[in-house]
């Protein structure tokens, strides 16, 4: 490892380039802050750049949110830092954090790198993509999606086999297998945590046979199949390739469940369950949508009237507990559940099964704060220790927190907590000048 001393200095260090912390560091940087976005993935953009539209409006999420990673690629107080994660922060005083940040190789010169891709249609390996949630294959070389920033190539170097394929046909000389991981040590006058969070894995629930039965997805993985640039071109079922024409929803799956050790409600799946199936709708008119329920939660601004929409265009809400998914013959899936409203056990047949999957903390390392104690709630997200009036401060003076970094939140609320930790990180920077 080639250890860079790289010393730079800027105003504010934000941990995590998707909607949150885009719209933070915008909001500083156009107000004349030096910002640097650390992301740890090849692109920015966060979940919200793999969605198809969002709730309740049915806007396109990417024709919001690419305006908005493309922004601030330009912005000349933003620098960006992708593929790169923070190791170590250490705060030396008032308006002083030493941050040391590991910037992984991509075996690509990003400025040479044109994008072209002509690299992946050489390289002879196929393996899972995980931007597609693993519905279709991904080259060793590749560039992560069409609106990926950068939309530069990578080397999965841990699948590459060093054929030597994609350095042939590459016009730019852009591949580069010498490139070794750097330290980029930089110091920052504020820190914004806005590290968003992590899926439920299914797997933990055995008796829905996700990973074992292959018509049983994630939203996640639905959500793919409804964006204008989804892998197959419809919705369908990835065990044969069927169009699907009796889905069923199952919400609240890794959520309010203690068993699974997450007993809080995720805010989202309810109604970007309810968002999907209205875009299954109109993907597929003749399919019919069922959506099994405890509660439905349409707490936000214009929710209730999303949800009656959906009943009005013919989607089945049922109150029901599902207690086991079997798979039949021909793929189709069993499931058994409790009818709340009648109190009796009965079964459905359905040909595709969507796990509502829940949201849940994505940790920090532990230690990221050398000699200082970043504060997490009992369920591992970012303390928010003033909650009503400076609802982005943090343990730690002088870092703050920004999207559902500290809890679940859908768009919206991430953008308004996005704008309080900038508002906030700039009255910090403001006051100890
Ligand atoms: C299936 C599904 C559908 C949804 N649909 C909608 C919808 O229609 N409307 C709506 O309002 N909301 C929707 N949501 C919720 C939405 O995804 C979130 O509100 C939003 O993504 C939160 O943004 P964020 O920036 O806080 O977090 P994230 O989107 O999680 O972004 C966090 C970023 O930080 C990076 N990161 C994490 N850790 C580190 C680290 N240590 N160092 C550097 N970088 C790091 C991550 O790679 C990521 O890019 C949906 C969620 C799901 C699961
Ligand atoms: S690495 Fe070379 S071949 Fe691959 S996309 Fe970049 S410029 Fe094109
Ligand atoms: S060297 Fe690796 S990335 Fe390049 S074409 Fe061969 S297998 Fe693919």
């Amino acid at each position: 490892m080639s250890q860079e001393k790289n010393q730079k200095q800027y105003d504010v260090l934000v941990i995590g380039g998707g909607i949150a912390g885009q719209e933070s560091g915008l909001n500083l940087a156009n107000s004349g802050y030096k910002v640097l976005i650390v992301e740890k993935d090849l692109s920015i953009g966060g979940k919200m750049i793999h969605l198809s539209k969002v709730f309740p409006t049915l806007d396109c999420a990417a024709c919001i949110t690419t305006p908005k990673v493309s922004e601030c690629a330009r912005n000349p107080n933003i620098t960006i830092l992708s593929n790169s994660e923070v190791l170590e922060i250490d705060k030396k005083g008032e308006n002083e954090f030493d941050a040391s940040i590991e910037k992984r190789p991509r075996y690509v010169i990003e400025d040479a790198c044109t994008g072209c891709q002509e690299c992946e249609e050489v390289c002879p390996i196929v393996v899972d993509d995980e931007y597609q949630w693993d519905l279709v294959g991904r080259k060793a070389v590749y560039i992560p999606f069409s609106i990926a920033n950068p939309r530069v190539a990578a080397i999965d170097i841990e699948n590459c086999i060093l054929c030597g394929a994609c350095e042939k046909v590459c016009s730019a000389d852009a591949i580069d297998f010498t490139q070794e991981m750097e330290i980029v040590n930089i110091t920052a006058k504020s820190v914004i945590v806005a590290s968003g969070y992590n899926l439920f894995d299914p797997t933990q629930i055995e008796r829905y046979g996700y990973g074992k039965f292959g018509n049983v997805i994630t939203s996640m993985q639905m959500e793919r199949q409804l964006v204008p640039t989804r892998p197959y071109n419809s919705v369908l079922r990835p065990k044969d390739g069927k169009m699907p024409d009796n889905i069923a929803y199952v919400l609240c799956t890794g959520s309010r469940d203690e068993v699974v050790g997450n007993p809080i409600c995720s805010q989202v799946c309810c109604m970007y369950s309810t968002k999907q199936a209205q875009l299954i709708m109109g993907a597929l008119p003749m399919a019919d949508v069922t959506i099994y329920y405890l509660h439905i939660r349409a707490f936000g601004k214009g929710f209730e009237e999303f949800y009656q929409q959906a009943k009005g265009m013919g989607v089945e809400f049922v109150k029901g507990k599902i207690g086991r998914i079997a798979e039949l013959e021909n793929g189709n899936l069993k499931l058994r559940y409790e009818d709340i409203h009648e109190g009796v056990v009965k079964e459905a047949e359905h040909d595709l099964v969507v796990l509502s999957v829940g949201i849940l903390a994505n940790q920090l390392p532990r230690d990221l704060f050398k000699n200082n104690n970043l504060d997490l709630d009992k369920f591992s997200y970012v303390k928010q220790i003033d909650e009503l009036s400076n609802p982005a401060k943090t343990s730690i003076d002088g870092v703050f927190v920004a999207g559902a970094a500290s809890g679940p939140m859908d768009i919206p609320d991430s953008i308004s907590s996005a704008g309080a930790a900038s508002s906030e990180t700039a009255s910090y920077l403001r006051r100890s000048k």
